[in-house]
């Protein structure tokens, strides 16, 4: 089993090396972003709740946040088997120290984390793109800002976390997608 967190800032790139890892290594994607979405698109309460912090660019709340994730995982049992990418989560500190407890519990653990590196002012031109190819509604420039905050506040901390575990793969990942694939790769070859 393999469980490997895809880490970095939005508009890193954790979505489309998730893509071709799933591919390549038979491991069962959650995007906690694309879950979230996906309740906004089928109107439930969690949605409506969700759709509020993500257009301020704000975290939805730990608590609710690591109770979605533990649903995910339980319900996809079987195709989780080989093990699973997580991307965008966890976010915060206390996310990362529920998803060791939960992994525990269900008697596996995190093989590495996978940090993508990519400077500010690339992240904020590849999201306003993608705000026009996709429209994106938290693809805006104010809404991006306040998510980069965030990041720096309260996911950026993670890095510390993971690297005194020594866990933690930093990637350059300004490259293109084939190019960072490659690192990524050998990375978790290193695993
Ligand atoms: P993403 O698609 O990963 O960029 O996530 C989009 C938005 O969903 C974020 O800006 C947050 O508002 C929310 N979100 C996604 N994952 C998490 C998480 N692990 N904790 C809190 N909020 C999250």
């Amino acid at each position: 089993m393999l469980n490997i967190v895809m880490f970095g800032a939005p508009g890193s790139g954790k979505g489309t090396q998730s893509e071709v890892l799933i591919k390549t290594y038979g491991l069962f994607h959650i995007s906690t972003g694309d879950v979230l979405r996906d309740h906004i698109k089928r109107g439930t309460d969690l949605g409506k709740t969700a759709k509020e912090y993500i257009d301020k660019g704000q975290l939805i709340p730990d608590e609710l946040m690591v109770d979605i994730l533990a649903s995910v995982v339980d319900d996809n049992k079987e195709a989780a088997q080989n093990g699973v990418i997580f991307d965008g989560f966890p976010r915060t500190i206390p996310q990362a120290e529920a998803l060791d407890a939960m992994l525990e519990k269900r008697g596996t653990k995190l093989n590495g984390v996978i940090g993508l590196d990519v400077p500010e002012d690339i992240l904020i031109a590849r999201l306003l793109n993608r705000g026009k190819e996709t429209g994106r509604s938290d693809d805006n420039l104010e809404t991006i800002t306040s998510r980069l905050e965030v990041y720096n506040n309260q996911t950026s901390p993670l890095k510390e976390f993971y690297a005194k575990k020594g866990i933690l793969h930093m990637i350059e990942g300004t490259g293109g997608p084939e190019a960072v694939f490659e690192l990524v790769k050998k990375a978790i070859e290193s695993m």
